[in-house]
This record gives structure tokens, sequence and C-alpha cells, in this order.
């Protein structure tokens, strides 16, 4: 293949481009703000789940507790309406007195319990509302989190898109001037060779595998005409002679 030198120069421009957008896409890939948001998101569905439960937690205990001060209440009121009956004198006998003096001495008893159980049943509604409080304050932090590292990700996106899209413009007005078939060798060597289609021959060097070569390939190299489209022999690449050749 034959290309005028300054056509290969060229390719040159277009490699330097083309590696610069690889190089945006990488940035664009490994954004830390990528991790971040990840983690973040886990964070919060994880305590999302647990604030839930807490409030569940909570609402059980709140439950628990209105029925256990409804127990007491049924106590305290079987307990008053004996009191005013043997108050009233309208008990008669004294069997059925001592029976309800009995029956309210145990109700006493039994109300002291359950007093016992509301107030174990507040102290436990506390810890669950100590629990709601702290998660949901921490939900709320994991929030500002993930927010936070959503706004620096499209931020930084939102930079390296209009720098690709620069850069993109740039490549369109080198790669226009480029001969068709030229263009498309270094495009098929470029997918081949890990995006390094074109390299500079430098001080007997090929940039693109480093490869020093030999003197005798070097005045094959030197004999080639100007228009020749070298390529290198170790890695395949269009090998592009300039004044810092070193031939
Ligand atoms: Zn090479």
């Amino acid at each position: 293949m034959n290309a005028a030198p300054a056509d290969q120069i060229r390719l040159l421009d277009l490699q330097a481009i083309d590696s610069k957008l690889d190089q945006l896409a990488h940035r664009r890939r490994s954004l830390p703000e990528h991790a971040q948001i990840d983690k973040a998101t886990a964070d919060h569905t994880a305590l999302k789940d647990l604030v839930v439960a807490a409030e569940a937690q909570h609402g059980d205990t709140t439950r628990e507790l209105a029925k256990a001060e409804q127990d007491v209440e049924q106590v305290r009121t079987r307990a008053a309406r004996n009191q005013q009956r043997m108050d009233s004198g309208a008990v008669g006998s004294a069997k059925d007195l001592e029976n309800l003096q009995h029956e309210n001495a145990s109700l006493a008893k039994r109300q002291g319990d359950l007093e016992d159980v509301v107030l174990e049943v507040m102290e436990r509604l506390e810890t669950a509302q100590t629990r709601v409080t702290e998660l949901t304050g921490r939900l709320e932090h994991a929030e500002v989190v993930l927010k936070e590292a959503t706004e620096r990700r499209d931020a930084a996106l939102a930079e390296i898109d209009a720098e690709v899209a620069k850069v993109a413009r740039d490549r369109e007005a080198v790669a226009a001037v480029i001969p068709a078939d030229l263009l498309k060798l270094y495009t098929r060597l470029r997918e081949q060779q890990g995006g390094v289609g074109a390299a500079r021959l430098f001080q007997r060097r090929c940039e693109g595998c480093r490869v020093e070569f030999a003197h005798a390939d070097l005045n094959a190299i030197k004999a080639e005409p100007a228009d020749a489209v070298v390529r290198c022999e170790n890695c395949g690449r269009i090998l592009v002679r300039t004044s810092d050749s070193g031939i």
C-alpha cells in the first residue's frame, strides 16, 4: 500500500486522538464514584430494610403496651366495682363479703403484676423508639451520601463527555483527509493491536512494540520509497517514518 508521507504523519495525529478517546472512555468507566454509588446504594437499601423492621417492632410494641394497659384497667375496674359493692352495704352475708375481700386482695396482686408488665413493655417501647430514631438518622445520612456521590459522578461524566465531544470533532477533521484504504488498514490494526494501529519509527525503535530494529532492517526500511506504507515486522503496526526516525 502507498500513501503520501503527509497522510502517514496525519495517521499519527489520528492515533494520538484515538488514544485520547480511549483514555477518556477508560476514565469514564473507572470513575471512583461508580464504586461509591454501588456501596452507597447497598448501604441505603440495607438501612431501609432495617428501618422497616424497626418500625414494625415499634408498632408491635405499641400495640402490646395498649393491651397491657387495658389488662391493668380491667383489673382496676373490677376491684373498684367490688369495693363499691362492699362500701354500699349491699352485700348481706359475711361469706360474700369475705369472698369479695379475698378477690380484691388477689386483684391487687394481679394489678401489681400487670403494672410490672406495663413498665417492662414501656422500656422495650423506648428501646424500639430509640432504634427507629437512630436508624432513620443513618438512613437520612445514607441518602445524602448517595445523592452527593451521584452528583459528583454526573459532574465528572459531564466533564468527560464535553471533552469527548471536542476530541471527536478533532478526529472527524483529521480522519476526513486520510485516504480511505489507509484509514481502513489503520482501523483494522488498531482493533487487533490493543488500540494502537499506527506507530512512529522513533530513534530506530517501533513506538508501538518498542522493538529496536537491527541495522539491516533499518536499511531495508530506508530503502522503501517515501510513500510506501511500512509495517513493523515485529507487531505488524503501520510504521510511520519521521525526521526523528534515526534512518
Ligand atoms: Zn512494532
